[in-house]
């Protein structure tokens, strides 16, 4: 804690919970596009998007115009799920039409989608076309793990070591790392772990499995990417053993892998798949997506078996859609950089002895130090440094190695400006 405190920081550090003791306490004015300005005047390089939020960057202007637009004609008007609401419709409608058409439903006929064989379709051969708003991306694990519990009449849910899911109970029992779980217990019963990306250890999925829970990339144990053929394998034991195989995008969806979702570079499509952070354009809001048939099982027994009052919130939503043409606008875009090329810059212009690794793709990066002690001071000069510092981080499950994942309509000019800083800064 600073010594001499302003009156903000007063306020922040007494009257705001504290979720560490040794918050960034950076304070704010303003927001635009990749920057945030201090109060103080000093400008600042947000290279994690509020940990992959802003992916169409601060305050985009099509998101504030649809924001404005909704703010004229409705806030909330009823819990979830009862009103025909615009936003949240249109949304839904955007939202499946990423995943791709999908044919025919053909229960049964699961497994493997061939390569080259578009379009997708999920292990139960129905297609993702049905969402549930939530308003965050611990909801949206939490309705998920309820939803598989519910569809397959079995307990047992899989997660991976080093994952997070969120902080709620449920979704914090999945987490990979006793450490964050241990002070809360007890939890939920019947969860286990794997290793991500390791083949041998889909054999612990059996047909008591409910559900398998796993990113795509595994983000907080250091942005871990696993073969094609992994998920092959995963979608493969889904399939064998029954069990749901649910894609937690929430870090890697609307864009931030170079494609809309990252499970399209795999050619594997999941039974549900849970989106929130980047797809808000800096508002609140989460969802699960599954087949109606799936999802239909919240209807009975018990009748309203997940309801929430302000998922998928009218302002929230208009302003989702927004983002999801942005970022799909973005991705077409042959204007300047694609999202790939733009990683492959920052992974060629980030050329250091002391940077052992650089692991990732699009714009989700890890840049490897020897060790955190080597880390830290960097993050914190490239922060203080002025007249433009830079906001990097770590991650939950790995320390030694800084985040990137700046808003993906960062610049080329932009992305050598902050990789100067950063080189800079570690020299
Ligand atoms: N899943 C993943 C992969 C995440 O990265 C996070 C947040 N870091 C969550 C779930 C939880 O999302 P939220 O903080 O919105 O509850």
């Amino acid at each position: 804690m600073p010594n001499a405190l302003s009156h903000r920081q007063q306020l922040f550090y007494n009257h705001l919970a504290q979720t560490s003791d040794f918050p960034l306490a950076l304070d704010i004015e303003r927001a635009e596009g990749i920057y945030l300005y201090g109060q103080d005047g000093q400008r600042y390089v947000d290279m994690i998007s509020g940990i992959a939020v802003s992916n169409v960057g601060h305050r985009h202007p099509k998101v504030l115009e649809a924001i404005q637009d909704q703010l004229d004609k409705y806030l909330h008007l009823m819990v979830y799920g009862e009103y025909i609401e615009t936003p949240q419709v249109k949304l839904a409608e955007a939202l499946v039409k990423t995943i791709k058409p999908h044919p025919l439903p053909l229960p049964g006929e699961g497994g493997v989608v061939p390569i080259s064989s578009p379009p997708f379709r999920g292990g139960l051969g129905w297609g993702l076309d049905n969402v549930y708003f939530t308003n965050s991306g611990t909801e949206a694990v939490e309705g998920a793990m309820k939803l598989a519990k519910r569809f397959t009449g079995r307990s047992e849910i899989i997660s991976c070591f080093n994952a997070y899911h969120g902080s709620t109970q449920g979704a914090l029992s999945l987490a990979g790392a006793e450490f964050f779980k241990r002070s809360f217990r007890p939890l939920l019963p019947d969860v286990h772990h794997i290793r991500h990306g390791v083949i041998e250890d889909l054999d612990k999925l059996t047909t008591r499995t409910a559900a398998v829970i796993i990113e795509v990339i595994s983000g907080e144990a250091g942005v871990r990417v696993p073969t094609e053929e992994y998920h092959q394998a995963l979608r493969k034991r889904c399939d064998e053993t029954g069990a749901l195989l649910i894609y937690d995008e929430i870090q890697t969806g609307f864009g931030r892998t170079g494609s809309f979702w990252a499970f399209e570079q795999y050619n594997v499509v999941p039974d549900v798949l849970l989106c929130a952070k980047g797809m808000g354009g800096g508002m609140p809001i989460g969802a699960f997506i599954a087949s109606k048939e799936v999802m239909s099982v919240f209807k009975n027994n018990p009748i309203l078996g997940h309801i929430t009052t302000f998922g998928g919130h009218p302002v929230s939503c208009a302003a989702s859609l927004a983002t999801l043409e942005v970022v799909q606008d973005t991705l077409s875009s042959r204007r300047e950089l694609s999202i790939t090329e733009k990683g492959e810059l920052i992974h060629s212009l980030l050329k250091h002895p002391k940077i052992k690794e650089i692991r990732g793709r699009g714009l989700m990066l890890a840049v490897e130090f020897e060790s955190f002690e080597v880390l830290k001071p960097i993050i914190d000069r490239a922060i203080q440094k002025t007249p433009t510092g830079v906001i990097t981080d770590w991650f939950l499950f790995c320390d030694n190695s800084m985040r990137l994942a700046p808003p993906l309509i960062i610049t080329e000019e932009q992305i050598r400006e902050a990789c100067a800083i950063i080189l800079e800064v570690i020299d």
